[in-house]
């Protein structure tokens, strides 16, 4: 089964929105698990403190190496194959392409900051890759890690009723996805575009491709100009 194992000073935000819908029922079907681990069960002292005021100076709180350290140690095999994700700002930006890699693995280990930070030296010696889920600042990881979770889990095998909804779905081709319609027939005057309700399904697949084109070079080029040259079907 597929394996998320969360570190994280707030538990209590687990499975949040990872427990309805698609997730959930995936969840309750057995087709991935989540485990959540308090880095705060490994605090220093009487009041497990977990974070100290940067070297240095400067604003803010850092979390400390040798709690994150002892969290994961504790919690983890040595020999665990999963990847351990660190959210952070700084990492490189999520894609369709890394949450599918992903899906195909055995799971992934995810680590939520807090705070200003946490302590550079935990993401050398413990192997942390750092991941961000976009150019803005959060107030913690685990909205982040919650992101990259839902991207994945629906990705896995048997949780999407068909396979081919995620096929053609935005990034997956290098575009983004043509306009979807549905009953009623019209509304408020604009009717669904002819050609969908002409049971052609060759003509339909080519006007979608157009669509996709189109609406790919209107709102972002830069994913046009680094698409991989198109298969034939
Ligand atoms: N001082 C840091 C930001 C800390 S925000 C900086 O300027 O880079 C606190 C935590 O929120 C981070 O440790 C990280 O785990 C999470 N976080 C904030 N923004 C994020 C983003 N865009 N992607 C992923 N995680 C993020």
């Amino acid at each position: 089964m597929w394996r998320a194992t969360v570190f994280t000073l707030f538990p209590e935000m687990f499975p949040g929105p990872l427990g309805v819908s698609l997730a959930g029922d995936a969840r309750a079907r057995n087709l991935w698990d989540l485990e959540t681990v308090d880095i705060r069960a490994q605090g220093i002292g009487r009041h497990r403190s977990v974070d100290e005021p940067p070297a240095g100076g400067g604003a803010g709180m850092v979390l400390r190496a040798d709690v994150l350290a002892a969290s994961l140690d504790a919690n983890l095999a040595p020999d665990d194959p999963r990847p351990r994700l660190l959210m952070s700002p700084r990492g490189r930006q999520l894609t369709q392409k890394r949450v599918r890699e992903w899906s195909r693995g055995a799971g992934v280990i995810l680590v939520c900051g807090r705070f200003e930070g946490i302590d550079e030296r935990v993401i050398d010696a413990r192997g942390l890759e750092e991941v961000s889920i976009g150019d803005y600042v959060l107030s913690g990881g685990e909205l982040g890690a919650m992101v990259l979770l839902d991207a994945v889990v629906r990705l896995l095998p048997g949780v999407m009723g068909k396979e081919e909804s995620a096929a053609e779905e935005s990034f997956e081709g290098g575009l983004l996805e043509y306009p979807h319609y549905t009953k009623p027939r019209e509304f408020e005057g604009r009717a669904i575009p002819e050609i969908l309700l002409s049971g052609d399904h060759a003509k339909i697949a080519a006007w979608r491709k157009a669509q996709a084109q189109a609406l790919t070079q209107a709102r972002r080029p830069d994913l046009v100009r680094g698409a991989a040259p198109e298969k034939k079907s």
